[in-house]
């Protein structure tokens, strides 16, 4: 079968490799729409991050090249031995978590602070770009009824932005800010939304990305090139909002995030970085503000798939183009580097 594999930075290919068959408690998908993810991005300007190079990552026992695609949805063709909680023809999406499970992160609960994290897709073990993948059944949810697919191969990003969201102090009525509109961004005003913020003020340079904010429900966006973000969310949240999120990965944009808070305010760090950030560490200090990150999700699918059921984090409006394997490097990774415009592009692994 075809699969997008990672080979290096700037060179993802589309190889022929052997169709995987499930083992003892796995499960195999038809996968019908995986999206593309900023962290694939990622990879592919500036990789390896997650993607396993010189030894082979512990839980996959596989390094590049790897079968990437990490956010998606299929159809169950097939099921291993000893598998119970998944039948062939269930609708499902990938929640694509490898975790060792013998970690002490792992043992309590907290798998994605697993300290071997990987996942399926990034790390090897293959992935969603390939018209098949095997998962073990732990790591697949049915999708309700009213879902689309298309719908499905969102669960994975929104379950990053409701995770943030729900580490976070913030309470129904508080006001947050989110710096930065791409899709992660968009998807925590979705959740924020959800959470019940009072005011969700959103800050982005690009037009196109502030009025996909404003369209979700951000109750205002800033302009940092017109407006400074700190003195307009100050303004316009007597002091500081309660929770501000940083999802830019831009180092100048932290401590923007760290003084558009309120004293006592919190920090959430969604992004992943390419390079170190300063801030004055007195900003932190002097108001007893706090810093956090979030890494992924927990337990977190069941709650994204309900909020979705009720209209939040909606595919019809965060899908902006959806393509064959084939035009995945051109329409895909370099239409998104490019184009501003692109929130969520969908890949169709069999056409
Ligand atoms: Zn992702
Ligand atoms: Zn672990």
């Amino acid at each position: 079968m075809k699969a997008a594999r990672w080979h290096k930075a700037r060179d993802i290919r589309i190889d022929d490799i052997e169709e995987p068959t499930p083992g003892e408690g796995q499960v195999k998908i038809k996968v019908a729409w995986t999206g593309i993810c900023g962290s694939d991005l990622h990879e592919y300007v500036a990789g390896p991050i997650f993607v396993p190079v010189d030894t082979p990552h512990p839980v996959s026992g596989e390094k590049a090249p790897i079968v990437m695609g990490h956010e998606l949805a299929g159809e169950v063709v097939e099921i291993g031995q000893g598998v119970t909680r998944v039948k062939v023809g269930d609708r499902v999406a990938v929640e694509p978590i490898l975790a060792c499970g013998e970690c002490d992160a792992c043992r309590h609960g907290k798998y994605n602070l697993c300290e071997t994290l990987g996942f399926h897709g990034l790390s090897g073990g293959g992935g969603g770009f390939a018209p098949y993948t095997v998962v073990g059944e732990r790591w697949v949810h049915r999708l309700p009824d009213g879902l689309s697919m298309e719908q499905g191969a969102l669960v994975e990003p929104a379950a990053v932005a409701l995770h943030a969201v729900r580490v976070s102090k913030i309470k129904a009525g508080d006001t947050a800010a989110v710096f930065g509109a791409g899709p992660i961004g968009l998807l925590v005003v979705e959740a924020l939304r959800a959470a019940g913020a009072s005011q969700i003020l959103v800050v982005e340079p690009s037009k196109e990305r502030s009025d996909k904010a404003v369209d979700l429900g951000a109750t205002r966006a800033i302009d940092p090139t017109q407006d400074d973000p700190v003195e307009t969310i100050r303004s316009l949240t007597d002091g500081g909002v309660d929770v501000a999120f940083e999802v830019t990965g831009v180092p100048d944009v932290l401590p923007q995030c760290i003084e558009a808070t309120q004293y006592e305010g919190e920090t959430v760090i969604v992004s992943i970085w390419e390079k170190d950030a300063a801030f004055q560490p007195n900003t932190v200090v002097l108001q007893e503000r706090s810093i956090k990150g979030t890494i992924g999700y927990r337990d977190v699918y069941p709650a994204t798939l309900d909020l979705m059921t009720r209209g939040f984090f909606p595919a019809d409006k965060l899908v902006t183009r959806k393509i064959a394997l084939d035009d995945i490097v051109e329409k895909g990774f370099e239409a998104l580097v490019a184009e501003k415009s692109q929130i969520k592009i969908l890949v169709d692994p069999s056409a």
